[in-house]
């Protein structure tokens, strides 16, 4: 069963979702080669409980850490460790937080040092894909709309959709109903309806769609082994229409300051 949320609601999640984007962009600023990923993890869980929350994912079906880095052909569920980052990598960070009672969860894919050019498009396409899927996000269409959208733009420029793994209604729980899948028929699936609020997260991978579990029972990769990128943002629809409640501003805006620094 779908929960529709009140105004008030969503105004929580918003709270949540932007300190979400926060913490993201406090990972923007340090994020870069020989930094681990478990070094982002702590200095996440820290900003997070600093700002009166508690890390969403952590202990979350015993989830182990604060934030998902999933590094290269890791798709998402990545556990942090202590390998510094080299260049040429790339890696999704998947953060979450619950604030007075309401989950924020959302996501960017960071590249670090010098990407190769056929990984920087990948990351621009899947970029696309969800802002297309978030166009769609209205009052009347159908869910298959949004994953029609995805499933269209992705496939167009040759890459592969993740079946596995989906977004996902958010409130009082993290994974809430509906599943919200990267693919799909236009014109199929439930209706949107206003107070609606779901994470719209495309995992779209550079090669095939295939994706498998490592043994840590975690990380999913890619049947093989080749890139892929994922960014999710938390939406509500408010009078017919689509309202993004994270942010990727601070990020972008760390990253241009480093730019400017470097140059
Ligand atoms: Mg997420
Ligand atoms: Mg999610």
């Amino acid at each position: 069963m779908i929960h529709y949320k009140t105004r008030e609601e969503i105004e929580l999640i918003r709270e949540s979702a932007q300190l979400v984007s926060r913490t993201l962009g406090v990972i923007a600023e340090i994020i870069g080669p020989g930094v681990s990923t478990l070094d982002l993890d702590k200095i996440a869980e820290e900003f997070i409980r600093d700002n009166g929350a508690i890390p969403g994912f952590l202990g979350l079906y015993d989830f182990p850490n604060s934030l998902c880095t999933s590094v290269n052909e890791q798709v998402v569920h990545g556990i942090p460790n202590d390998r510094p980052l080299e260049s040429g990598d790339i890696v999704s960070v998947d953060c979450g937080v619950l604030k007075n009672g309401f989950y924020g969860d959302h996501a960017w894919t960071f590249e670090i040092g010098e990407v190769d050019p056929e990984i920087k498009k990948l990351l621009k396409v899947t970029k696309e894909c969800l802002s297309l899927g978030i166009e769609q996000t209205r009052a009347g269409n159908r869910f298959g709309d949004i994953g029609f959208v995805i499933q269209e733009h992705a496939e167009k420029n040759g890459y592969g959709v993740v079946r596995e793994l989906v977004g996902h209604g958010l409130g009082k729980k993290m994974h809430e109903s509906p599943e919200v899948p990267n693919y799909g028929k236009r014109g199929k699936g439930g209706k949107i309806k206003n107070g609606l609020v779901i994470a719209i997260e495309p995992m779209i991978n550079m090669g095939t769609k295939e994706v498998r579990q490592l043994n840590d029972g975690w990380t999913i990769i890619t049947g093989d082994h080749k890139p892929s990128g994922h960014f999710e943002h938390n939406v509500a629809v408010i009078d017919g229409k689509p309202e993004v409640l994270s942010t990727f501003e601070y990020i972008e805006k760390a990253l241009a300051t480093r730019e400017g620094i470097v140059a």
